[in-house]
């Protein structure tokens, strides 16, 4: 596989964007190669720049459920596009999406659309702030809420992937504000809770972990943080920003069964073009300009291009068993991956939930950060590498998760197996 105009093109790109790269962890430097560029992609397939083809399993980090450029999504966007770009006024569409939100998802009454999931998160928190009084934040080891001052503590993803513990540039005045405390240990996070309930705002945490790798709840653990922050009056975020429309049409809480007070989305939501969204409780809600005094604006928000990306998407989303035979594939695929790792005896932990899964190159059950972090890296690196050379394009780190998506075929995921099979065999003879 030659990869001399990617090669070329991050060479030139370096000189003008940090990195070569808009967003870090695409740099691939925690598996040792350097990035290839996409030319185009349609369904489950990406073509890069030197004309190499990819069965995808990155899906632009979660959004493209249903492929690339899908003829109705992309009819959508036309449609709007030609109607004109942006008006900075209201649209119907605006609605159209909000209703579809509210619709699919229980404890969300009212949804403010903005341009990404960092821009959702930051904003529920400052309005979790501003309606309760207090300004402690609540995370979680290795959860990660994009890149707003506040997350930057022990987060996950791509700080996580390039081993930066915190972040120069955010004060300890707002860092001191924020607690990280492990995932999925109901004990800690009691006494945590019940000690500082006085100045806690509000728990933020990921419904099912998707930046360390995928790590679900443990029975009960999401019941246990419902039940503790209600008592306490804290505010419970749910960042379903992966998890939202993917795990099923009411996202991870509909999955288990345990309501948010507010839930921030992105990726799916926008159909692959920038949106964010937050949403919850009518009486929380309320607080916000201009019903409220909690500010928070945005000159591109509820975009019509990206309104009619996101409708497109979740009208696929809402057909029929959509979610049921996701559910099916993504269960074959990794049954396949397990045998897979049982004939070559590779020491791997499958986590998965629905459509999101990570192998984990470790003989260990992860369920939180610091069992994610035993994980062997340089084996995932080297996995990685002979995988995208047989043109299979997994997320470039050990601490991301692989998507299943409705338009891969069951023929590309058994490849996918055989593969994966080879290339475990491959890196045990080393
Ligand atoms: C991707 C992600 C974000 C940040 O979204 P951006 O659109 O990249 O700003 C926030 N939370 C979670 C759980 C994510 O996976």
């Amino acid at each position: 596989m030659d990869h001399a105009v990617s090669a070329q093109l991050f060479t030139q790109a370096k000189k003008s964007i940090p990195g070569g790269v808009n967003s870090p962890v695409r740099a691939c430097r925690s598996v040792g190669c350097d990035p290839v560029f996409i030319r185009s992609a349609t369904g489950a397939t990406l073509i890069d720049v030197d004309g190499n083809r990819y069965l995808d399993f990155v899906s632009s980090w979660g959004p493209m459920i249903v492929g690339h450029a899908h003829p109705k999504v992309v009819a959508a966007i036309n449609r709007a596009a030609a109607a004109g770009t942006s008006f900075g006024a209201p649209t119907a569409a605006e609605i159209e999406l909000a209703e579809m939100v509210v619709a699919a998802v229980d404890s969300v009454e009212k949804v403010r659309f903005v341009n990404s999931g960092t821009e959702a998160t930051m904003s529920a928190v400052r309005l979790a702030r501003g309606y309760t009084g207090r300004s402690g934040v609540v995370k979680f080891d290795g959860c990660y809420h994009g890149h707003a001052d506040s997350f930057l503590v022990k987060a996950g993803s791509g700080v996580l992937t390039l081993g930066i513990p915190g972040s120069p540039g955010v004060p300890d005045d707002i860092v001191k504000h924020t607690i990280s405390i492990p995932y999925n240990d109901t004990a800690v996070l009691e006494k945590t809770l019940r000690e500082g309930r006085e100045s806690i705002a509000c728990v933020i945490v990921e419904p099912v972990a998707g930046n360390m790798g995928c790590v679900p709840p443990r029975p009960g653990y999401l019941q246990k943080l419902r039940q503790l922050t209600s008592e306490l009056g804290i505010v419970l975020i749910f960042d379903e920003v992966i998890t939202g429309f993917r795990l099923a049409y009411g996202g991870a809480q509909q999955l288990y069964g345990v309501p948010a007070d507010l839930t921030c989305f992105g990726k799916i939501i926008g159909g692959g073009l920038p949106v964010g969204a937050y949403g919850g409780r009518r009486e929380i809600m309320d607080c916000i300009a201009p019903d409220g005094p909690v500010y928070q604006a945005g000159t591109l928000s509820g975009n019509p291009l990206a309104m009619a990306a996101g409708i497109a998407t979740l009208r696929l989303l809402g057909q029929g068993d959509f979610y049921a035979r996701l559910e099916a594939k993504a269960a074959g695929f990794a049954a396949g991956l397990a045998r897979a790792a049982e004939k070559t005896g590779m020491p791997v932990q499958l986590n998965r939930v629905g459509s999101m899964m990570t192998a984990f190159f470790t003989d260990r059950p992860v369920h939180d950060f610091a069992t994610a972090m035993a994980a062997d890296t340089d084996r995932y690196a080297c996995h990685y590498r002979q995988m995208l050379a047989q043109g299979i394009y997994l997320a470039p780190s050990q601490f991301e998760v692989a998507f299943v998506s409705a338009a891969q075929s069951e023929e590309e995921l058994a490849r996918a197996v055989e593969m994966t099979e080879w290339s475990f065999k491959k890196i045990l003879e080393k």
